[in-house]
């Protein structure tokens, strides 16, 4: 019993403030790092981001390092197409590029997640000019801030559209909201007196909804229903 360590004494030494200089942190820094990048992605809380960095920690190396790997290719290689804003992984979209489409009709959007949903209808042959936003004089985004500069380049000049060729009809497809709404009024104006036929989604779109979350047969009805825009 004597050669017994004292349980009671051993472990007050171990217990009990430390001086601030001896304090660890939490983590290692570098997975501090990490759980603070996935803490900056949108919608993603401190927690989840833990629970994140511990995955990548428990996963195998290959796997980790693909997940990297994929994040540097995309910030390389993905660009956007010079003619209408959408993302490519080279100078000009596929879209772009594609003989087959109708290149004298383009589609104006918000957003290439937009584009994707309108291409996932099938119910489009013509190509896109994407805004990359819409205009909103709240958030100080007016339409120098898009590349409304970019679609009336196209309209004007046939050397810069898909192809070479003369645009015949620009079909406005923005989000049915009140910013979609004015950034599309606005483009009308602008194409005004531009020989350029200017139609507009039909409304099987609901008000206030957005087109990334429309159903492929509301999209589709949409496309083939667009209406003149007075
Ligand atoms: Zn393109």
């Amino acid at each position: 019993m004597a050669d017994t360590p004292d349980a009671s004494s051993s472990s007050a030494s171990a217990f009990g403030p430390i001086s601030s200089s001896r304090k660890a942190a939490a983590y290692p820094k570098v997975v501090d790092r990490l759980i603070s990048e996935f803490a900056n992605l949108p919608g993603i809380g401190r927690r989840t981001a833990e629970r994140l960095a511990f995955h990548v920690l428990k996963s195998p190396e290959a796997e980790a390092l693909g997940l990297a790997r994929a994040i540097s290719d995309v910030k390389k290689t993905v660009r956007h197409c010079r003619v209408c804003w959408n993302l490519a992984d080279e100078d000009v979209c596929e879209i772009c590029r594609d003989g087959s489409r109708e290149r004298g009709t383009v589609l104006v959007v918000e957003q290439p997640k937009d584009l994707i949903a309108l291409e996932q209808t099938g119910m489009y042959k013509g190509v896109y000019h994407v805004l990359m936003g819409r205009i909103s004089p709240l958030d100080g985004i007016g339409p120098s801030e898009l590349t409304v500069g970019g679609l009336l380049e196209r309209i004007d000049d046939p050397a810069a559209n898909a192809g070479g060729e003369k645009v015949q009809e620009v079909i406005l497809g923005l989000n049915p909201t009140i910013e979609g709404d004015g950034t599309g009024m606005y483009l009308a104006e602008e194409l005004k007196g531009r020989s350029v036929r200017v139609t507009r989604l039909a409304r099987g779109v609901p008000t206030g909804s957005q087109l990334e979350y429309a159903n492929k047969a509301v999209l589709g009805d949409a496309i083939i229903c667009r209406q003149e825009m007075r």
